[in-house]
């Protein structure tokens, strides 16, 4: 019998080629008058047509979002948004960029519309993050939650395959935990399955061809459903070792998770059978942590943490760290074994398949 709690959240979702158009009246929409376009400096040429698309209902282009929301990138955003008067942030980019506006809008409840180009999900929930003094602190606000998301595939056309790829896995090690989250449910679930089949189905083509846009749009629409699963429920081991990782080695966040995901997804084989069942499902039969390795291997991603910068001297403090304070699990956290598992993905180990 089934037991479970269920709690949507609330966003407006625009998504199809050519989308982008529709900004306009999204923003008319939300009755804002003065939006400030968020961007990277690299996505500069993206911002200013977004800039163009709002003509006098923009009030200027702030470039300077960078990777994890420094605090003084975050503080000096605020104080332009104030000096402007702005009454919304019009987030286009990837999770960095997006997390600046989250940023914003934690102290001021400014509005966000994201325009997402990357597939890393931040856009669907309501998780900020800030970092300090090398330190990266996370928390909910529903404040932080964009009201509306434009999904328009051309502008994922651009992102390199080196980039695409990882980021695609990154969208599916959402989907993986939500399968065996501790408040999984089965709207979430079925969301999620259908989101790692959409990837993995398509992930393969975006990198052959980035200017594919029928597949760029099925790529987008599984990290759209990945998004979802992020916001919706709890995350597990997969994303404290990430976290942990990313915040005191400072590796590269979609790679990062590209690498672990195999590894992860190992650790929880024998204790989340169902989840295993739908991955496998998703993947199209293949084993779950054997098959998510071969499809990072396929996009041409990195295989290894030390590939990525992560020190061999550092595996034993990342396990310390990741094992205080663990997140729910559907198996018990060992440091042991955790260590064994970081190693593994230190050295980009091919996960044994089950029964093997
Ligand atoms: P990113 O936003 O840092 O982008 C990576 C690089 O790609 C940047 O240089 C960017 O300018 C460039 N780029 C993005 N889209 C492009 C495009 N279409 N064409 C060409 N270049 C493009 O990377 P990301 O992986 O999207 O985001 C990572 C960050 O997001 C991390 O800090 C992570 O913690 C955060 N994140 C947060 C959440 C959340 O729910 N809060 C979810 C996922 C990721």
């Amino acid at each position: 019998m089934r037991t479970f709690v269920y709690q949507g959240l609330p966003a407006r979702v625009i998504f199809g080629v050519g989308t982008l158009a529709r900004l306009p009246e999204e923003v008319e929409r939300l009755g804002v008058r003065s939006a400030l376009v968020l961007c990277t400096p690299g996505q500069r040429e993206a911002a200013e047509e977004v800039a163009r698309q709002l003509g006098e209902r923009c009030t200027g282009i702030y470039d300077q979002a960078v990777m994890h929301v420094p605090i003084e990138t975050a503080e000096d955003a605020r104080r332009v948004a104030a000096e402007l008067r702005a009454d919304c942030c019009v987030a286009v980019g990837g999770g960095s960029t997006i997390g600046l506006g989250k940023a914003i809008a934690l102290t001021s409840a400014l509005p966000i519309l994201a325009v997402p180009t990357t597939f890393a999900g931040s856009e669907m929930t309501p998780i900020y993050g800030l970092t300090e003094a090398g330190v990266k602190r996370t928390g909910r606000d529903a404040r932080v939650l964009p009201r509306t998301v434009i999904y328009d595939p051309t502008l994922t056309v651009t992102l390199p395959a080196a980039i695409a790829g990882p980021s695609g896995m990154n969208a599916i090690a959402h989907a993986v935990e939500a399968l065996y989250a501790q408040d999984a449910n089965p709207v979430t679930s079925l969301m999620a399955e259908e989101s790692i089949r959409a990837l993995a189905d398509t992930l393969p083509r975006v990198v052959r061809d980035p200017q594919d846009v029928a597949a760029a749009s099925d790529a987008l629409y599984g990290a759209w459903l990945a998004g979802i699963c992020l916001g919706t429920v709890g995350m597990a081991l997969h994303h404290k070792l990430c976290h942990t990782l990313g915040g005191s080695f400072n590796l590269p966040h979609a790679e990062m998770h590209t690498i672990v995901l195999p590894h992860s997804v190992a650790y929880n084989r024998c204790t989340a059978p169902q989840a295993m069942a739908q991955i496998s499902r998703a993947l199209g039969g293949a084993d779950p942590a054997a098959g998510l390795y071969d499809l990072a291997q396929r996009l041409g991603a990195p295989m290894a943490l030390a590939d990525i910068g992560m020190p061999a001297d550092g595996l034993a403090r990342a396990a310390d760290l990741a094992t205080q304070n663990p997140y729910f699990n559907p198996r018990p956290i060992d440091r042991d074994a955790i260590l064994a598992l970081l190693q593994a993905a230190h050295a980009g180990l091919r996960p044994t398949p089950a029964g093997t």
